[in-house]
């Protein structure tokens, strides 16, 4: 296990030709925005990136993160450990013109030439990473019973579109 604290800030252009992989920890505990969307979140993520060029002629940022955020359950509004393990794969680009030539695979990184603030990008693609309403899995929420029974009476709409209308004119087609 690394446990290496990655640089505070970095000039991404020198990494993309210098091609280089950083692997390091950031506190959560600094991360303001992680620490107002978790119930707790003051252990470490663990860091891994890598610049280059693709074949496109496009400066990448690829990266994973690895951590364990705490968050408030949305159905029976206990906390609920949530392990992030996320990738991401960002474009170094110099404006919003370049951005929107992307192809769909990155997210645009503008960049201002200014050294670019590392624990932001990260607490970014951390956020990202958090589910928009965050439950327990099945069997472990408190609310257990109420969830099987919504389960259930979704049962019906369900089995019904698995029967298609148009078999039997289907099959009308093909005798006649
Ligand atoms: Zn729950």
């Amino acid at each position: 296990m690394f446990s290496e604290r990655l640089p505070v800030h970095i000039d991404p252009l020198r990494m993309v030709e210098a091609r280089r992989v950083l692997q390091g920890v950031l506190p959560l505990a600094e991360m303001d925005r992680l620490q107002s969307s978790t119930v707790r979140a003051d252990g470490e993520v663990h860091v891994e990136l890598e610049f280059g060029t693709d074949l496109e002629g496009i400066r990448y940022m690829r990266g994973q993160l690895r951590a364990e955020v705490s968050l408030e359950c949305q159905r029976c509004l206990q906390a609920m450990a949530f392990p992030i393990d996320s990738r991401f794969a960002l474009a170094l680009v110099r404006n919003e013109t370049q951005a929107e030539s992307l192809p769909s695979h990155y997210e645009p990184l503008v960049l201002d030439g200014e050294p670019l603030f590392l624990r932001d990008v990260i607490e970014d693609e951390l956020l990202l990473a958090l589910p928009i309403v965050p439950k327990h899995p099945e069997g472990v929420c408190q609310l257990a019973v109420p969830r099987q029974h919504e389960r259930d009476t979704q049962t019906d709409p369900d089995s019904a579109k698995k029967v298609n209308p148009f078999a039997v004119l289907t099959n009308l087609k093909i005798d006649g």
